[in-house]
């Protein structure tokens, strides 16, 4: 019997960490009683150590679901008595003065106002001096409300006493001899679950306190039957040698044995800590033999449900906490090398050369566009007389200048950053999506060290860049057939603009409320800005304040016609129309046979000449950037994927990053379910071979 109160033991580990409901519980027993019934020095007793919190300050604030696991002493060693927090991870445990720190500790950081906290701590001491034995150690029962223990920590010390003195958990009522029983809140909580009490053991400790007959009168039990009995103890400790556990076995069997006329064997009476030990591995005995049977149909029941439901949403598919991590960063991998596509040599060419071509557009804008005189330049090639060393040196600056802008703009490094802006989003986006979304840690981490790699080479590829363009700053040689491609590259460009151009006059012309309203707008600006002009000349030449005034009051009462923001808009549709009368000039001159001539045109024709050394230019970046940046990159990627993301998790970080996905979560969870239900059922099985039929103790009369 002995090795099946062992096995249960270690069952009802189990089944507590499969879950909390009641159906699947094997009995424990519960220590009740009130502040300073003795129920400390009890427990103390039966351990053989003192290891309880000790204060004035109620210090037990948490139950403590004591394991005793008695562990037979090997020939020739010294026994070894240890505890173990399993929860905690902190190993054995061979001084008790440290268990008892660390359950003051654990006490205490449940904060004062919270007053008690119903999770319990878990605490399992191995001995060769204990019995096998489950114990459940509550925050003593609350008699007088003072200043620091609120009244609502009475009721909620209650309710949680409650909650563990339900079947089938054996009661330990502890209540002090010299106090009345009447006055018990142990025995008041244990008759209203049990009645009868078929599962309360009474405890009546300071047995030295009261007269002998007084005490054995108690134990008689007569006032307040139980079926169990009650077990008198003395287990004050000496003040002296106050964690001497033998010195206060000593004054117990001594008192005992002075009083052995009220207490002998004659008088049928159970006294002692022995005794008491004795009784409690007899009622765990049985109550455990005799909730076997029960226990095993539950077991089977939720085992079948656990097989049945995992047969069905997961079609009996077993996944490990490690195959989904490693499945993980083999989807990450994939999803990277999918999308490495997008940074193939042409596509990322193609977007270099839209970079230059509104870097194109800037400087022509700049240089050209907003130039008065650039009308001339159409004529001018449209001269066929006149041929291109004649042409004013005016526009052969200007056309140095341009070509410079746009080689000397700092190419290297905007295509450089494109490139890597572009990795930098795509890294983001499979940062942002399933299944990272649901591991922020690990997401931060890929986007961290990638954005790493990409520090580490930016630099160098931007200046390599920079180098491989050089010689354009100084000479570009356009061949004929460059250049008739970037003249029909630099008319598809006008014709885009031409249309952005259109398409923003139409929104503006729709915003102001229609064509006529517009042109009344542009044309009083117009009148605006003529007029702002000649104050500033008038004023400029006379100095004199009065014509200032003068010509606000004739400005001001018409601003009124038209809202503020219809003027901004006014001003817009002025700059659209004029940007469009140019490039319309600027089309013509491109399709002019003097542009279609060829590269000698290029002082006539500047847009061509631009477009051809943009084109070069996306042409040689690429090239350098895919060497330099995006090779680099594609290596490194998946390497310190496995590097930092893979092989730096522990297997506690592991499980943390399974579980941080809810579908794995809910997944493993039901799996494990499972698995411990199997081998509680499988120990159950074999124990019903040592199985003896499970007679109830009968109270020793
Ligand atoms: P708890 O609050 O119920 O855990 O009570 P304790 O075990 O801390 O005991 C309260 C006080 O009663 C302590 O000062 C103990 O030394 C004392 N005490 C406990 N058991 C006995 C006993 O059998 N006889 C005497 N005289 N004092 C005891």
């Amino acid at each position: 019997l002995m090795h099946l109160t062992k096995k249960l033991i270690e069952i009802r580990g189990m089944l507590l960490s499969i879950d909390q409901s009641d159906a699947l519980k094997l009995p424990s027993i519960v220590v009740i009683g009130s502040q300073s019934s003795g129920k400390s020095s009890v427990l103390e007793a039966i351990v053989g150590h003192e290891f309880l919190p000790k204060g004035n300050n109620m210090v037990t604030r948490r139950p403590i679901e004591l394991t005793l696991i008695h562990t037979p002493t090997k020939d020739g060693q010294l026994p070894t008595e240890y505890g173990e927090f399993p929860g905690l991870g902190m190993g054995k445990i061979t001084n008790f003065a440290d268990i008892q720190r660390t359950l003051t500790d654990l006490n205490l950081a449940v904060p004062a106002s919270d007053c008690v906290n119903n999770d319990p701590i878990d605490l399992r001491i191995y001995s060769p001096n204990v019995p096998d034995l489950t114990l459940i150690d509550l925050p003593g029962y609350v008699q007088i409300s003072s200043l620091d223990q609120p009244e609502s920590l009475k009721e909620k010390i209650a309710s949680l006493c409650e909650k563990y003195i339900r079947e089938p958990n054996i009661i330990l009522a502890v209540c002090a001899a010299d106090v009345d029983l009447a006055n018990s809140p142990a025995l008041r909580a244990s008759r209203k679950v049990d009645p009868l009490g078929l599962r309360t053991i009474g405890v009546i400790t300071k047995m030295d306190l009261v007269p002998p007959e007084r005490g054995a009168q108690i134990l008689a039990g007569n006032r307040y039957p139980l079926h169990l009995g009650y077990v008198g103890v003395v287990a004050k400790k000496s003040p002296v040698e106050p964690s001497s556990a033998l010195v206060t076995q000593r004054a117990e069997d001594s008192y005992f044995h002075q009083n052995r006329d009220f207490f002998g064997n004659s008088s049928q009476l159970l006294v002692g800590t022995g005794t008491l030990r004795r009784r409690l591995m007899e009622v765990l005995e049985s109550s455990m033999a005799s909730s076997l049977h029960g226990i095993t149909n539950a077991v089977q029941l939720e085992l079948e449900e656990a097989t049945y439901q995992f047969k069905v949403q997961y079609n009996d598919r077993s996944i490990t906490e490690e195959s989904y991590v490693a499945e993980t960063m083999d989807i990450l991998k994939h999803r990277f090398k999918q999308s490495t596509q997008d940074f193939r040599r042409p596509l990322i060419q193609a977007k270099l050369k839209e970079m230059l071509d509104d870097k194109v557009m800037d400087v022509l804008e700049q240089l050209y566009w907003l130039d008065k005189k650039t009308q001339e330049l159409g004529q001018m090639g449209s001269n066929s007389k006149l041929k291109p060393e004649e042409v004013d040196p005016y526009w052969k600056h200007k056309f140095e200048a341009a070509s410079s802008l746009l080689t000397k703009s700092g190419v290297g490094r905007d295509s450089t950053l494109l490139v890597a802006d572009g990795l930098r989003s795509l890294i983001d986006s499979i940062a942002l999506g399933e299944p990272f979304n649901f591991h922020p840690r690990a997401a931060e981490r890929l986007i961290e060290f990638s954005h790493m790699i990409l520090r580490d080479r930016i630099g160098v590829t931007s200046d390599q860049v920079e180098n491989c363009i050089k010689p354009y700053k100084y000479e570009v040689e356009v061949e004929p057939r460059d250049w008739e491609q970037g003249r029909q590259r630099a008319i598809d460009l006008f014709e885009k603009e031409v249309e952005a151009c259109q398409t923003k006059l139409k929104e503006i012309t729709k915003k102001v409320g229609g064509g006529r309203r517009l042109t009344g707008l542009m044309s009083y600006v117009k009148k605006i800005e003529e007029g702002q002009r000649a104050t500033r000349t008038t004023s400029n030449e006379k100095g004199t304040s009065t014509s200032q005034v003068e010509s606000e009051e004739e400005v001001t009462p018409e601003s009124y016609r038209y809202p503020p923001a219809q003027i901004v808009d006014a001003r817009y549709a002025m700059m659209y129309s004029d940007r469009l009368g140019i490039l319309k000039l600027r089309l013509a001159a491109l399709k002019s046979p003097r542009c279609r001539a060829g590269p000698q045109s290029e002082v006539f024709c500047p847009e061509v000449f631009l477009n051809v050394v943009a084109d070069k230019l996306a042409y040689t970046s690429s090239q350098f950037i895919n060497i330099e940046l995006l090779d680099h990159f594609f290596y490194q990627f998946p390497r310190e994927i496995d590097a930092r993301l893979l092989y730096d998790l522990d297997r506690k970080e592991i499980t943390t990053f399974a579980r941080e996905n809810p579908m794995v979560r809910r997944h493993l969870d039901l799996q494990q379910r499972k698995e411990k239900l199997e081998e509680v059922m499988k120990q159950l099985n074999s124990l019903s071979t040592l199985r003896s039929d499970p007679q109830p103790q009968p109270r020793r009369q």
